[in-house]
């Protein structure tokens, strides 16, 4: 069967827009480490794909997964100590306020559990995000998702410009003035909700801003919007569905941000590819939540979840893949900073980890995003053998997001076949 005629049976199968990536897309077959294998045998380096964090197809996570359904997978209303041992390991990954767990199958429903139980402790419903992020893809945690785009979605969401130092809010502004300018924002988003009606509940914030773009954010902001936070009675929601588990070289991205949210939402990397998400937060608010709503998740806190989402962490510290993520991530990024004088289309250059991104610009002196640009190298490097993405508010920032286990010899690789292209276009 040719590739054409497997994208029309899709398109009658799946419907028109089930997005694909590349103009020519790929038919990936096969999955090893941080590689991706197509329909003829063609090795990419998978750059892309942050939710086989410890590798596609890691053996180790593979045997505990198989190892666990031939034993016994039952829903989570029995006693079971894998999914109890789990949780308490998860918790004593976090900050000491978080103390117990819902668990559940994606990053949406884990965030849709935060927003319930913010909306519970404060007995308040109004949200504040930023206007570029996204938090997934149900009713609710969709209106907080690239709210920008089209602001008017929800009475109870206001969102903020998000905070970053290339294209600031204001010009001319030290970092200190940048920041409460960005703080001044988030309050009047906060005062529009308690003018308005639905008050407010939360503040839900990916940790890194990593939709956004990873920018880079001024100085202390997020303690300081945590403070504003807790003095309007809201709660800080930190989604850690893309900058959690070792991504940024630390455990955490609020580590990294340094603050201390009040409710932790992971998703993603959790299960290696098995659906599997959490929110975690105070024994107290979910023993309210837990009282309140009666939740049940019919494949949450299974056998199979906690066999699986164990093994994750045990490969992430055998493998010792936070120092890999932080060394292999900031070896890259300065190859991608030397680029900024080489190349006049690259803007920018930075991240956290190894999430990178590469702001691709017109000029770097007028800064005008170009979008057809991050979208031609995308599709270049792909021919060359490197899977990236683009992202952010205009669309014109090269993702860099590896699984885990991605090395030096891949990094170099990479910036080799970047050069290549760049040279191409302006040959
Ligand atoms: N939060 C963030 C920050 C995300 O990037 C995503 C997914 N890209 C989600 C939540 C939603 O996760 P899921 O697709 O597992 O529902």
């Amino acid at each position: 069967m040719t590739k054409d005629s497997l994208r029309n049976r899709r398109e009658r199968a799946l419907g028109s827009g089930a997005e694909l990536f590349y103009d020519e897309p790929l038919e990936i077959v096969r999955g090893e480490g941080a590689y991706l294998f197509d329909a003829d045998g063609r090795r990419y380096v998978d750059m892309y794909n942050n939710v086989p964090a410890v590798g596609h197809a890691n053996p180790a996570v593979v045997k505990a997964m198989a190892e666990q359904q031939a034993t016994l997978n039952t829903h989570s209303r029995y006693l079971h100590r894998g999914i109890v041992t789990f949780a308490e390991r998860l918790t004593a990954l976090n900050h000491d306020g978080i103390e117990s767990v819902v668990f559940s199958c994606s990053g949406t429903e884990a965030n849709e559990v935060a927003i319930q139980i913010a909306r519970l402790i404060t007995r308040k419903r109004g949200l504040v995000c930023t206007d570029a992020a996204y938090h997934g893809n149900s009713e609710v945690v969709d209106s907080m998702s690239y709210v920008g785009l089209s602001p008017s979605r929800s009475g109870e969401v206001r969102s903020f410009p998000f905070p970053e130092r290339y294209r600031p809010l204001k010009e001319g502004l030290s970092d200190e003035e940048l920041c409460d300018a960005y703080l001044q924002r988030v309050a009047a988003a906060i005062n529009s909700l308690n003018s308005d009606g639905p008050g407010f509940a939360a503040l839900i914030i990916c940790s890194i801003f990593a939709n956004e773009g990873v920018p880079v954010v001024p100085t202390g902001f997020m303690h300081k919007v945590t403070e504003l936070v807790h003095r309007e009675g809201g709660l800080v929601i930190a989604d850690e569905v893309q900058s959690g588990y070792g991504r940024t070289g630390l455990w955490w991205g609020y580590e990294c941000l340094d603050f201390r949210p009040d409710i932790v939402v992971t998703g993603k990397p959790m299960g290696n590819g098995l659906p599997l998400g959490a929110t975690a937060t105070k024994k107290d608010y979910i023993d309210k939540f837990r009282s309140d709503k009666d939740y049940f998740n019919t494949c949450a806190a299974t056998p199979l979840q906690a066999a699986v989402g164990m093994a994750v962490l045990d490969e992430i510290e055998r493998l010792d893949l936070l120092r890999n993520s932080a060394e292999v991530g900031a070896r890259l990024l300065n190859g991608l900073r030397d680029r900024l004088d080489r190349y006049e289309e690259v803007g920018d250059a930075r991240g956290l980890g190894l999430f990178l991104s590469v702001e691709m610009v017109r000029d770097s002196l007028s800064k005008e995003p170009d979008r057809d640009l991050a979208l031609y190298l995308s599709d270049r490097l792909k021919e060359k053998g490197f899977l990236v993405s683009y992202s952010g508010k205009y669309e014109n920032v090269l993702k860099i997001r590896p699984p885990l286990v991605f090395s030096h010899a891949d990094a170099e690789g990479f910036l080799v076949a970047f050069d290549e292209c760049m040279e191409e276009l302006h040959a």
